[in-house]
Formats: structure tokens, C-alpha cells, sequence
């Protein structure tokens, strides 16, 4: 199925590794040029060279952290015009609640919410201009189902999915399709360490704590990068454009509700 966005541009952040690179490998696939981005140069050079040699697309590397001012700024120095945003940034570390002070919060806001939220501010108002645009924000299944070691990932990214869903609502006359895309356990560097905390924690080997988490999705297995790329690339096409301010969740049926 072509998702009639070849030629169009697309910055996704924090795409040198897991989910975010299956997002900009699934768009590179669909002719999209990228500006992608990391704080490590290494790994995300690499993926750049692998997305170009795969896909013929142009790709912009800037390494930089996305949740610093100036590492966004240098990431929109390099940006041109961006017709796709795909919102994304590390996850908050795990913890205990009472352990959690201030500056924890608001080291996790910045990140998951205020980080998405400046570049919305700063992409989507020449995206309404032109009359098309697509954001995309990785959040997180913790958002429908909280995880308890999870809370400073739950609150920050419910302050984003309420940003989103008023947000989203003003510029769709526009032509800018705004929603979230929630992962549940997906296979990547992120839920490896995750799981190798539920391994000490329960002081149980890794591979009782891999079957332990297979176990408990309806599929018996967690989701791929690429599985995970192809959602979002869907949301950044041509046949989004009825689909405005929806909270998307992926995961293998984990969450178990009637609607
Ligand atoms: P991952 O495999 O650890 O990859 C994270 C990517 O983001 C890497 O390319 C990393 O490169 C980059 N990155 C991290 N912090 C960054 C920053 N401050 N600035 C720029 N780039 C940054 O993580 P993932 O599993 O893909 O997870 C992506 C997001 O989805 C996270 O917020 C995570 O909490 C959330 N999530 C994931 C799952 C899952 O099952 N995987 C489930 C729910 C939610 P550098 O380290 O070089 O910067």
C-alpha cells in the first residue's frame, strides 16, 4: 500500500536505536527524507548510513540531546521544512514513589512533555501555513494502564496526552493530523533493561523474567521496531486525516478491556 507521503520530510527524534528508528526506517520506506537524532554520534551515523543504503532517501544526522534547548535547537537548525514530526525522547528511569523529589518530576516532564510540546510549538505552525502536517507522539501504554515503578513516565506523558488532546483539535482544519502512539513492551534496548530490573528485583534469571513478560501478552511474545514503524507511518499518511487527537495503543492486547 503506498501512504502517498513520498517526497515529503520528516523529523524523528531520538531514532538512532529502538522504536524511533523502526518510525524513521518505516517512513524512509514510504520515500520520506529525514532529519533524525541522537545524542550518541556513533550509533545514529550508522543508522543514518543503514536507512540511505536501504531506502535512497535523504537523511540528516544531528547529534544532540533533544531534551536540552540547545540540543533542540541545532536539531531545528537542520531541520528545512518538516512535514512530520515524530515526537520521541528516553524514558524516565524507574523507581519507588516516595523516592521521587521535584527535581525528578521535573527532569521527566522536560523531557517527555515540555520536549514535544516546544517542538510542536516551533514545526506545526508552518505545517497549518502549507495546510498538511503530521505529528506523532511516542507516549507510552502507562498512559491507559499505569505501571507503578513507571510513575514518573505515567505523569509526565499524561501532562503531554492532555496537551495533545486540545491541541490537536485546533490545528486540524489546518491539515495537521496530531495523535500519540503507545507502546506496550516492545523489543528493544529500552524493555531489555526493564526487564533485567524485574530480574533482580524478583531475583529470579533473565530468561524466568523474559518468559514471565511473553506470558503475560495475549500474543506470548513482545512487539518489534518495525511492527511498531509501520503504526506510525500509517498515522503520518494520506489516509490519517480523519484520525485526530487519538491515544493509539500497541500493545499485543496487554491491556485488558472491552473498549
Ligand atoms: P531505546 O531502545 O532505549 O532507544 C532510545 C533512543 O532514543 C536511542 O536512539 C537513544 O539514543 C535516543 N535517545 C534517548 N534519549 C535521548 C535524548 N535525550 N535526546 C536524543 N535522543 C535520545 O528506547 P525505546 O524502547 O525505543 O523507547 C522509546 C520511548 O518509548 C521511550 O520514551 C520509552 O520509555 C517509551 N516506551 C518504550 C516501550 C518499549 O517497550 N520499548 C514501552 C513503553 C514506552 P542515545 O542514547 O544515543 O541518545
Amino acid at each position: 500500500m503506498d501512504l502517498g507521503i513520498k517526497g515529503k520530510r520528516a523529523l524523528v527524534c531520538a531514532s538512532s536505536k529502538g522504536l524511533g528508528r523502526g518510525c524513521a526506517m518505516a517512513l524512509a520506506a514510504e520515500g520520506v527524507d529525514l532529519v533524525i537524532n541522537a545524542r550518541g554520534a556513533e550509533a545514529l551515523e550508522a543508522t543514518a548510513a543503514e536507512i540511505r543504503a536501504a531506502h535512497g532517501v535523504e537523511v540528516v544526522a544531528v547529534a544532540a540531546d533533544i531534551t536540552s534547548e540547545d540540543g533542540r535547537a541545532r536539531v531545528l537548525e537542520a531541520c528545512g521544512q518538516i512535514d512530520i514530526l515524530v515526537n520521541n525522547a528516553g524514558g524516565p528511569p524507574p523507581g519507588f514513589w516516595p523516592d521521587w523529589e521535584r527535581d525528578d518530576f521535573i527532569k521527566a516532564l522536560d523531557s517527555n512533555m515540555l520536549t514535544p510540546i516546544a517542538l510542536i510549538k516551533a514545526l506545526v505552525p508552518a505545517m497549518m501555513d502549507r495546510g498538511w502536517g503530521r505529528v506523532v507522539n511516542i507516549t507510552s501504554a502507562s498512559v491507559r494502564s499505569p505501571i507503578g515503578q513507571l510513575g514518573l513516565s505515567n505523569s509526565a506523558r499524561a501532562g503531554l496526552t492532555g496537551y495533545v488532546a486540545g491541541t490537536s483539535r485546533q490545528v486540524a482544519s489546518k491539515g495537521v493530523v496530531m495523535n500519540n502512539l503507545l507502546p506496550g513492551s516492545h523489543d528493544t534496548d529500552r524493555i531489555k533493561s526493564l526487564t533485567e530490573a524485574t530480574m533482580k528485583r524478583e531475583g529470579i534469571t533473565m530468561e524466568e523474567a523474559v518468559a514471565k513478560r511473553n506470558a503475560s501478552n495475549p500474543t506470548g511474545r513482545i512487539g518489534t521496531a518495525e511492527e511498531f514503524g509501520a503504526t506510525c507511518a500509517f498515522m503520518c499518511s494520506q489516509y490519517a486525516g480523519f484520525m485526530i487527537g487519538q491515544n493509539v495503543l500497541l500493545d499485543g492486547g496487554a491491556f485488558n478491556t472491552t473498549m
